[in-house]
């Protein structure tokens, strides 16, 4: 089985994905560039059974999201880094922020998101899909990550 580590900058929270994930894209939405204090945050959706926390603990905070639906961020208790989202209705799902995994770079996204809100400087190249908005699944995702999506949905 394959592991893909990663944590907070801290190192007082480490976690383990035991599978890769479902799917990666980077959200160039308003509220994720607040999130971050960045221009964008990339998030690869996966298993919360696939997720397994190593070590320290995880705090959550609660904010807005973009479709209206309660929306909980799980961060290091020590510094506060964001972990993953969770969003409600989806509790099996984790919205895991990939560039907390020691190796961001096994997981390129495969679709660009809200790119109406990118930053004008953000320059993207075409080769990977980019949408105003949201993407269809069934666009994006792989046959075999449609099927792991689709056993998660109550
Ligand atoms: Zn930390
Ligand atoms: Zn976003």
């Amino acid at each position: 089985m394959t592991i893909f580590v990663g944590g907070c900058s801290c190192g007082q929270l480490e976690y383990k994905l035991t599978r890769e994930p479902i799917v990666t894209h980077v959200c160039h939405c308003t509220l994720c560039q607040r999130y971050s204090g960045s221009a964008f945050i990339v998030h690869s959706m996966i298993e919360k059974s696939n997720v397994v926390i190593t070590h320290g603990i995880l705090s959550e905070t609660v904010g807005p999201s973009k479709r209206g639906k309660g929306h909980t961020i799980k961060r290091c208790t020590t510094c506060g880094d964001q972990i993953y989202s969770q969003f409600e209705g989806l509790n099996r799902i984790i919205v895991l922020k990939t560039t907390t995994l020691n190796e961001p770079s096994r997981f390129p996204p495969q679709a660009h998101i809200y790119v109406r809100s990118k930053l004008p400087w953000v320059e993207l190249s075409g080769v990977i899909p980019v949408f105003e908005e949201f993407y269809r699944r069934e666009d994006i995702y792989t046959h075999e990550g449609l099927k792991r999506l689709d056993s998660l949905k109550p």
